[in-house]
C-alpha cells in the first residue's frame, strides 16, 4: 500500500509533467498570435511563471528525498491529443486556444488543490504553502483568460469579417 507520502511524490512529479506541457504548448501558441499583442504578453509572461512553477515541483521533490526524472506521460498525452485536435480547426485556433487555454488553467488550479491537501494529510505544510503560490499564479491567469476572452473572440470575427469584405471587393 502506497503512503501519503508515496502518493504525494507520484502526483507531484504528475504535476512536473502537466507544467512541462504548459511550457511546450503555450510556447506553440506564441509563435502564431502576433495579431493579439495582449495575449501573446500574457502568454509570454506565463511561460516564465509556469517554469518558475516546475522548479518549484523541483524542489519540493528535492525536499521529499527524490527526484523529478520518472517522466509520466498520461498528462502529456491527453494536452498532446487536444493540441492536435485545435490544430486542424486553423482558422479560428485563437479562439480555440483561448477556450483551451482557460480549460487548461482550471486542470491546473484542480491539480494543486489535490496538490495541497495531499501534502498536508502527509504532514509536509511547507510544501503545502509552495504549491499555494502556484495555485495562486493558476487563478489569477485563469481570471485573466475569463476577463479576455470575449474581446479575443470579438477581435477574430471583426478580422474576419474584415477579410470576408475585402475578398467581396476584389
Ligand atoms: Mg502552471
Ligand atoms: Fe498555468
Amino acid at each position: 500500500m502506497p503512503t501519503p507520502k508515496d502518493t504525494l511524490i507520484d502526483w507531484l512529479r504528475d504535476a512536473h509533467s502537466m507544467e512541462n506541457q504548459a511550457v511546450e504548448m503555450l510556447n506553440r501558441q506564441v509563435e502564431r498570435i502576433k495579431h493579439y499583442p495582449e495575449l501573446l504578453a500574457k502568454a509570454q509572461e506565463h511561460v516564465q511563471v509556469s517554469n518558475r512553477q516546475a522548479e518549484r515541483l523541483e524542489q519540493c521533490l528535492k525536499q521529499l528525498g527524490t527526484s523529478a526524472s520518472s517522466i509520466k506521460t498520461g498528462i502529456g498525452m491527453l494536452i498532446g491529443n487536444a493540441q492536435s485536435l485545435s490544430g486542424v480547426l486553423a482558422s479560428d485556433e485563437i479562439v480555440k486556444a483561448s477556450v483551451f487555454n482557460y480549460a487548461f488553467e482550471h486542470f491546473e488550479i484542480a491539480n494543486y488543490r489535490a496538490l495541497i491537501s495531499a501534502a498536508q494529510l502527509a504532514g509536509e505544510p511547507e510544501i503545502a504553502r509552495t504549491l499555494q503560490q502556484s495555485l495562486d499564479e493558476e487563478i489569477e491567469m485563469a481570471t485573466w483568460l475569463e476577463q479576455h476572452l470575449p474581446d479575443v473572440t470579438k477581435t477574430f470575427l471583426a478580422r474576419q469579417n474584415a477579410g470576408a469584405t475585402a475578398d467581396a471587393k476584389r
